[in-house]
């Protein structure tokens, strides 16, 4: 039995908690946030992050390019942003997973709603 409820909706839960990190950085600004998180929101954030950002290869080379985070913003596409996006997420008893991308200045508000860094 969890002793937290869950991040989302705050519901009760069976099952072990899992956490996930959720971060923009921009320079010397960053939005932070540690979710703790059920089974089934564990998964569905996994489907969000596949969905917006790319997944670093965590066993890749550290010269291999899984290390370079795409350029271009998650939602429109524009190349050049000053926002880099990061979702690290601990399955229990696996590998963490990590997802990293970008966004512009106007879509960087996008992201935030949907990490649910702001209200
Ligand atoms: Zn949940
Ligand atoms: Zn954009």
């Amino acid at each position: 039995m969890a002793m937290f409820p869950c991040s989302v909706g705050n519901h009760r839960y069976q099952g072990p908690q899992q956490s996930a990190y959720l971060g923009a950085v921009n320079g010397t600004t960053s939005e932070r946030v540690k979710k703790r998180l059920c089974p089934e929101h564990t998964a569905s954030l996994i489907d969000v992050a596949d969905q917006l950002l790319e997944e670093m290869d965590v066993n890749a080379p550290p010269s291999g390019s899984g290390l370079s985070p795409t350029r271009f913003c998650f939602r429109c596409k524009a190349e050049g942003n000053s926002w880099a996006l990061f979702i690290n997420i601990y399955p229990l008893k696996q590998e963490p997973r990590v997802w990293f991308g970008s966004a512009c200045a106007t879509d960087i508000n996008e992201f935030l709603g949907v990490m649910g860094l702001v209200p």
